[in-house]
């Protein structure tokens, strides 16, 4: 009898997106005549920039000449593009070689499938609220999971705790949810800590295009020992919208040893048996937004999305609402007015201005009271639905 992985049966479902979608089509349904706006969805709306569709186009072609063509890529991707990501690194201060960046078709691949490596006896710390991946790939292989709090009075940013045993930590900065990023102090002591307990951090930077403070790190390696217990996820989804093309990256420094074992042949190993890499076409898509009018035309789209965050962010500010997030982050992560619990919120603002954003509490049991909006909208509908929210609770 071929028996199942019956960890699957400790996942606790998710009904989080289907449960919005439901009561939104009810209401769609039942209010065929309302303007609905959607402040909820955390995927992007803005086109791809012109360089990267022109490479697309290129490398397309070249795949359809003899000379040019291309078969099996290499499985951490192609010089050219780790290059240019190595190089990207570099301008902001991070000093990771093309030879320690594994490039893959999105982050969440690699921060569901990095358990892999590690053992199953593990402990997992992750933050609360958080990003499900990290505590559903590890239901899936049985770990132990632990959760630093993250809460209004540490800013959403949940630190370290020395009595705490952890061999496996998940990091995410800016969050997802909470849009709350941590400083290069904060960041500092989660690498000390990760150093003295011989753990590894998963660090999540998925969002780091939108960082624009100088003491929010833009990656765990610009962290004074984060090369001996660190392995970085990143991708192109938020950065320059490939959310359909689908390319990211990971990267594992050459000296990262744990248990005795080196860390980047471990899970090149790994990758060579379970992945083929990366499209050639999509690879030459990704390395033109590293290219100096590559990343002159992406941050035209990223500054769209701030100035959504900030209208946002006003807004809430105008109206007394706390909120963490909507500065470095394409998200507002707010206290539900008057003591509302999140689902409470999400009707009230369904049913009186039609605007739908998403729950806290679907993040985690941190998230209760709270809400997410996303400044992944267009500009119009953002002031609009921002115009309702103060006709709505405006005293
Ligand atoms: N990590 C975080 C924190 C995310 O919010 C997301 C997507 O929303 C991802 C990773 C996955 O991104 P990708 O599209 O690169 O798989």
């Amino acid at each position: 009898m071929a028996k199942v992985n019956q960890n699957f049966s400790n996942l606790v479902p998710n009904y989080l997106f289907a449960d919005i979608a439901k009561k939104t089509n009810e209401f769609i349904k039942a209010n065929p005549d309302k303007k609905l706006i959607r402040l909820g969805i955390g995927d992007v709306t803005l086109p791809l920039a012109p360089v990267v569709v022109e490479a697309m186009k290129k490398g397309c072609d070249e795949l359809g000449v003899k000379e040019t063509f291309k078969g099996y890529p290499d499985y951490e991707g192609y010089a050219f593009l780790r290059e240019a990501i190595s190089g990207y690194y570099k301008s902001f201060g991070a000093d990771v070689a093309a030879d320690e960046i594994l490039v893959n078709d999105g982050a969440k691949s690699d921060a569901g499938n990095i358990g892999d490596i590690f053992s199953e006896d593990n402990t997992v710390l992750v933050t609360d609220p958080v990003y499900p991946v990290y505590v559903d790939s590890n239901i899936m292989a049985g770990r132990k999971i632990l959760y630093a709090d993250a809460s209004e009075e540490n800013g959403f940013c949940a630190m370290p705790d020395k009595n705490v045993k952890a061999d496996m930590i998940y990091l995410c900065s800016p969050n997802n949810p909470t849009g709350a990023c941590y400083t290069r102090q904060q960041l500092k002591e989660w690498v000390d800590y990760a150093n003295s307990m011989n753990a590894v951090i998963i660090y999540d930077a998925a969002y780091e295009a939108f960082i624009t403070e100088d003491d929010v790190p833009r990656s765990i390696f610009e962290i004074e020992g984060a090369r001996t217990c660190a392995i970085e996820m990143c991708s192109l989804s938020k950065t320059a919208g490939f959310t359909g093309t689908r390319c990211g990256y990971t990267v594992i420094p050459k000296e990262l040893e744990l248990d005795g074992t080196n860390i980047y042949k471990l899970w090149y190993r790994r990758l060579s048996t379970k992945f083929n890499g990366v499209s050639y076409p999509v690879q030459c898509a990704a390395a033109a937004v590293f290219t100096e009018e590559g990343q002159k035309q992406i941050k035209v789209n990223i500054s769209y999305y701030k100035e959504n965050a900030k209208i946002i962010a006003d807004t809430m500010d105008e109206l007394g609402i706390k909120y963490t997030g909507g500065i470095n982050s394409p998200y507002i992560w707010l206290k539900c007015p008057n003591g509302m619990g999140s689902w409470e919120f999400f009707d009230y603002l369904l049913n009186n201005i039609y605007v739908v954003g998403t729950p806290g509490e679907g993040f985690g049991k941190n998230g209760k009271g709270w809400f997410r909006l996303t400044s992944f909208g267009d500009r119009e509908n953002t002031v609009e639905a921002m115009e309702r929210f103060k006709n709505l609770l405006k005293k």
